[in-house]
C-alpha cells in the first residue's frame, strides 16, 4: 500500500487566494488593509528565512506588512516599548515576534505584552485560555492549518482516535485541544511517554511534532491512518526531514504529509488568515 500524499503547498495556495480576495473586499468596502508587523531580534539564519517568507506571503496576498529587525542586544524594555507602539498602531492588526528570542529576553513576557486581539500567533495566555475553554479566538497557525487540512480531506474526527506526539504550547497542546473539540478521543504524548509505538498504533489520525527526525516509523502506524508530520529538521545532507520516517510510513499510512510541502506552507497561509480575521474583528468592534 502507498499512502495518498497530502499536498500542503496546493491547499495553502488556495487559502492564500481566498485571503487575497477577502482582503481586497475589506479594502474596497471599508478602506482597511490588514496589516502585520513582524519583529525579528538578532540574526538567527533560520529565523531570517522564516520572517522573509512570512512578509513575502503577506505582500503577495495584498496585506500590509512591516518587518522590523532589531539588534541581538536589544533590551527587554526596548522590545516591550516597540510592542506597545504597535499595539496602538491602527494600521497594524497582527503582531508576530519571531521565536526563539536571544537568551537575555523573556519570550513569556514578550508574548504577554502583545494585545491579545493582535496576537496572530495565538500564543498569548488569553488566546490559549479561550482555546482551552472552547471559545477559540486566535488559534495558533500550525494546528489551525492542520485542522483546515483534515477538513479539506474530509477526515472523520468525531469518535476517531487521535494521537498527538509532542506537547509544546505552540503545536502539540493546541492541536490536542482542537482535535478534542472536533470530537476525537485524544492522546497527547511527550518525551516521557512509555511505549510510543503502542500509543501511535491506535491512531486513526496521528500528528507528530517533536523535532526528532524519523522518530515515528512505519511499524508504529496503524494501516490506513492519516499521518501529519509537523517536524522540520535540517539533515546532515542539507535537506529538510520530518519527524516521521517517510519511506516506511508511506507504505502503511492512508494519507501522509510530505516534508517539505506539507504542514509548513499551511502554517504561513494561516498567519495570513489570522491577520485578515484580526482586521475583520477590529472592524466589527469599531
Ligand atoms: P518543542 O521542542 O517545543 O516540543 C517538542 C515536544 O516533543 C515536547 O513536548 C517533547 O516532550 C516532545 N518529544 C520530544 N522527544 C520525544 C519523543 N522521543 N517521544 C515523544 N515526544 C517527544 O517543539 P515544537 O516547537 O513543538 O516543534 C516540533 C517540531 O515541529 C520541530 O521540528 C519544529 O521545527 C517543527 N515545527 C514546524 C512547524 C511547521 O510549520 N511545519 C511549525 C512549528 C514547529
Amino acid at each position: 500500500m502507498s499512502a495518498t500524499l497530502i499536498n500542503g503547498t496546493e491547499m495553502a495556495r488556495s487559502l492564500r487566494a481566498d485571503v487575497a480576495r477577502a482582503a481586497a473586499e475589506l479594502r474596497q468596502r471599508h478602506g482597511v488593509t490588514p496589516g502585520l508587523a513582524v519583529l525579528l531580534v538578532g540574526d538567527d539564519p533560520a529565523s531570517q528565512v522564516y520572517v522573509r517568507n512570512k512578509v513575502k506571503a503577506c505582500e503577495e496576498a495584498g496585506l500590509h506588512s512591516v518587518l522590523e529587525r532589531l539588534p541581538a542586544d536589544t533590551t527587554q524594555d526596548a522590545l516591550l516599548a516597540r510592542i506597545d507602539a504597535l499595539n496602538r498602531d491602527p494600521a497594524i492588526h497582527g503582531i508576530l515576534v519571531q521565536l526563539p528570542l536571544p537568551p537575555h529576553l523573556s519570550s513569556h513576557l514578550v508574548i504577554e505584552a502583545i494585545a491579545p486581539e493582535k496576537d496572530v500567533d495565538g500564543f498569548h495566555i488569553s488566546n490559549a485560555g479561550l482555546l482551552m475553554t472552547g471559545q477559540p479566538q486566535v488559534v495558533p497557525c500550525t494546528p489551525y492549518g492542520i485542522m483546515k487540512m483534515l477538513q479539506a480531506l474530509d477526515v472523520p474526527l468525531r469518535g476517531a482516535e487521535a494521537v498527538v506526539v509532542g506537547a509544546s504550547n505552540i503545536v502539540g497542546k493546541p492541536m490536542a485541544m482542537l482535535l478534542l473539540q472536533a470530537g476525537a478521543t485524544v492522546t497527547l504524548c511527550n518525551s516521557k511517554t512509555r511505549d510510543l509505538g503502542a500509543q501511535c498504533r491506535r491512531a486513526d489520525v496521528l500528528v507528530v511534532a517533536t523535532g526528532k527526525p524519523g522518530l515515528v516509523r512505519g511499524d508504529m502506524i496503524k494501516p490506513g491512518a492519516v499521518v501529519i508530520d509537523v517536524g522540520i529538521n535540517r539533515g546532515a545532507d542539507g535537506k529538510l526531514h520530518g519527524d516521521v520516517d517517510f519511506a516506511s510510513a508511506v507504505e502503511v499510512a492512508g494519507a501522509i504529509t510530505p516534508v517539505p510541502g506539507g504542514v509548513g506552507p499551511m502554517t504561513i497561509a494561516m498567519l495570513l488568515v489570522n491577520t485578515l480575521e484580526a482586521a475583520q474583528r477590529g472592524l466589527a468592534r469599531a
